[in-house]
Formats: C-alpha cells, sequence, structure tokens
C-alpha cells in the first residue's frame, strides 16, 4: 500500500495517498493538497491493524455494497472499518473519503449515511472490539409493522438476498433467520 495520507485539519481528515490527493501548482512547484479543503498540510497515517475480525467486519461491508442500493459503495469506492494501534476503531467514508471516529456519541462531521448505519456500524465497532456478533434481522431490516416496511428502501428481493449473503459471514450470529 502507498503511503496513507490524512489532511491535518482535524475538521476535515480526509485520507488518501499521494495519487489521490489534489496538486496546486505554485510557480513550477507542485504542492499536494487536500481535495476536500485545500489545506497543503498532512499526517502520515500508520497502515491500519488487521485482524480476523476487522476484515470480518469489511466483508459485511462489501456484501451490503453489492447489494440494493449499495449502501457504502460511492461509484466502485467502498467504505472501510480500520483498527488503530490504541484499539480504536475509525470509519472511512466512501463518500466523503473522511475517517471518522466511531467511538464519538456525538455528531459524525463526514458521515454521509443515516443514523439506521451510523447504529449498524457502530455494532460493528463492537464486534472488532468486543466481539460480540450482529443478529441477522439488523440487516435490511423488516419491521412487523408494515407502515415502517422496508427501512433501507432496498426493496423485498434485494433484501432477502443482501441477508442470504450476509447470513454466511462470521459477524453474524448463527442460526438468524433471515
Ligand atoms: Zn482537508
Amino acid at each position: 500500500m502507498s503511503t496513507r495520507l490524512e489532511c491535518s485539519r482535524r475538521a476535515c481528515r480526509w485520507t488518501g495517498d499521494y495519487s489521490t490527493a489534489d496538486k496546486r501548482d505554485d510557480g513550477g512547484m507542485k504542492t499536494y493538497i487536500c481535495p476536500k479543503c485545500s489545506c497543503d498540510s498532512f499526517y502520515y497515517l500508520p497502515a491500519p491493524v488487521i485482524t480476523a475480525r476487522v476484515e470480518h467486519a469489511n466483508a459485511l461491508i462489501k456484501v451490503i455494497s453489492e447489494h440494493g442500493r449499495k449502501f457504502f459503495d460511492y461509484n466502485g469506492r467502498i467504505a472501510t472499518l480500520e483498527l488503530d494501534k490504541n484499539g480504536k476503531v475509525w470509519f472511512v467514508d466512501e463518500y466523503t473519503q473522511r475517517r471518522i471516529y466511531t467511538h464519538y456519541s456525538g455528531r459524525w462531521a463526514g458521515f454521509n449515511n443515516g443514523g439506521t448505519l451510523r447504529s449498524l456500524i457502530e455494532s460493528m465497532r463492537t464486534y472488532i472490539t468486543k466481539g460480540y456478533q450482529l443478529p441477522l434481522g439488523w440487516i435490511a431490516p423488516t419491521r412487523r409493522n408494515p407502515a415502517n416496511g422496508d427501512i433501507w428502501g432496498y426493496g423485498q428481493d434485494a433484501a432477502a438476498a443482501v441477508r442470504k449473503a450476509a447470513a454466511t459471514l462470521p459477524i453474524i450470529q448463527t442460526g438468524g433467520k433471515a
């Protein structure tokens, strides 16, 4: 993996590398700048810690991104969860490309999805840190109350397909009913 960068502005936290950063021409000298806020100072981001549970969580994000409305996919760029060396979990948003600290209880600046998906990401964070699996019913949930219906808006077929694919993943409780 190429050198990972994070915009040094705390309010921004765009992440990428030199190939995805923008360049500014300063009289013949090229300066790398953040594509989100045009700031020209970056931190080097250490490579994330890879654990089996991080991989399990990212496998679920990938399955969700491949069905229905393709949550967590923006033009082929898939959101990821990552673990740092202090045991903290971060979410890299597929749309804003910002790195979000998932242990923060306030508003998640840079999170482009709604509260239902935030809750899902928080439960994946807890799986990564503590190992608690998710019930299958949390994937494309259908409520018994027909007024609430299809919360994700995936439609019946895609909801059934994403649950079927998710049911085989280690992050999902076994014996769950689709
Ligand atoms: Zn920035």
